[in-house]
């Protein structure tokens, strides 16, 4: 897990709008990354996929981590994905991608 922890921290947060320029998270003890929360699903999902097909996982992440999540509302539907603040929803393409890089060991 740490491999892929520390790729995350490369790659998305990085580049991540709730970061800071050193690529530091800036979340309060309020908010919760849902990338950081459900990580080890993330990447249970993305193996058991087939790895090219994005719209596949993408459906798989709504369907089993979404459903669980404390910020979907009973109708299904989710603010934080609504005002793109789900770090998840916003890099979910780049997040499959540095997984499959770690399981290549290229990175
Ligand atoms: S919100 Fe999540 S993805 Fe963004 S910097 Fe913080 S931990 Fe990284
Ligand atoms: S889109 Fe909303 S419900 Fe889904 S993981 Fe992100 S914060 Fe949770």
């Amino acid at each position: 897990m740490e491999k892929y922890i520390k790729a995350i921290r490369e790659k998305i947060c990085s580049i991540c709008v709730d970061s800071s320029e050193e690529g530091e998270c800036t979340l309060t003890n309020q908010e919760i990354c849902a990338v950081e929360n459900y990580l080890p699903k993330i990447i249970e999902i993305i193996h058991g996929s087939n790895g090219d097909n994005f719209d596949e996982i993408y459906s798989k992440l709504r369907e089993d981590i979404c459903e669980e999540c404390y910020a979907k509302s009973e109708d299904g539907e989710c603010y934080l994905r609504e005002d793109k603040n789900c770090s998840l929803d916003r890099y979910f393409p780049l997040i499959i991608e540095v997984v499959q890089k770690v399981d290549a060991g290229k990175l």
